[in-house]
């Protein structure tokens, strides 16, 4: 009867919304413990350095008058310059994920890459300090609409992370031009510590680090690709990372052909 067909799709949809908000409080649940970790890490982050800061500042108040030699004193003041440093990097990354989560969409102005990517490369250049074989090929009519700066500290992010982790003497390649099928590919190539399989589909989430003392030494956030896969969705391209444990990693950004700018005669 039509009472009974009622009745069934009323059952089939009460169902069905039960589903729907079992669904939503995973989600709920998800983003919560999300959030808890990113707390839990960023308290964390701070409070090694702040710790070491606090120790040192004690030894210095507590000595006795001319008690620590001026070379120590100094290399005392030093390390604690190191640790206020960090804290400064870490927390200008928070500010910058921070701002690129609250404004909804990046600009559409007209980015000159090449110049960009001039002193990207010029800026890699003088961290590598010659430590490195440095290469680059720039397609330098190939231009972007987007927001400069966001697009700016995502080419520098992953020429940073090559110089980092690669040790001295490797090779790091840079790359912009047009693929085949019509996009606009930034790539960053080096012959580094490479990464894993199983660390890559975890590698651009927040605090995500193959190996927390390495990438501190260097003086790591474990923030960059976090932010370099933010812009890169802002600007409808892909993160993509190849790699081999002991041989080198790609990092490309492939941006889709309506990013591209046209061309101007
Ligand atoms: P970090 O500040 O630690 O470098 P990132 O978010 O930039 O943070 O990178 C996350 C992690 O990915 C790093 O800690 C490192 O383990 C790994 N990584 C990033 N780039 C490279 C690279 N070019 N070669 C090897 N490992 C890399």
């Amino acid at each position: 009867s039509s009472e009974r067909l009622l009745m069934l799709q009323l059952v089939t949809y009460l169902r069905h919304q039960r589903l729907l908000i079992t669904r939503d409080l995973t989600q709920i649940d998800r983003l919560e413990t999300t959030r808890r970790d990113f707390v839990a890490n960023v308290s964390h982050e701070l409070r090694t350095p702040l710790t070491v800061l606090a120790g040192f500042l004690e030894t210095i108040i507590e000595a006795p008058d001319d008690a620590i030699p001026e070379p120590l004193r100094k290399q005392y003041l030093q390390l604690m310059q190191t640790q206020a440093t960090r804290m400064q990097t870490l927390v200008a990354d928070l500010l910058t994920l921070s701002d690129l989560e609250n404004s909804p969409q990046a600009d559409q102005a007209l980015v000159d890459v090449p110049h960009l990517l001039n002193t990207a490369i010029e800026q890699g250049i003088a961290l590598s300090d010659g430590r490195h074989e440095i290469k680059f090929d720039i397609d330098p009519d190939l231009k972007l609409l987007g927001a400069a700066s966001e697009l700016a500290s995502a080419f520098s992010n992953l020429i940073t992370n090559a110089i980092r982790y690669t040790p001295d003497g490797g090779k790091i390649k840079i790359r912009w031009c047009r693929t085949p099928d019509g996009k606009a590919r930034y790539s960053v190539k080096d012959t580094g510590i490479g990464i894993s399989t199983e660390h890559l589909p975890r590698l651009s989430e927040r605090f995500y680090r193959v190996d927390r003392s390495r990438s501190r030494d260097v003086g790591g956030t474990g923030l960059g690709l976090a932010i370099t896969k933010h812009i890169a969705m802002r600007h409808d391209a892909t993160l993509d990372i190849e790699s081999r444990l002991g041989k080198g990693s790609t990092f490309s950004l492939s941006f889709d052909a309506r990013r591209i700018a046209p061309a101007v005669n």
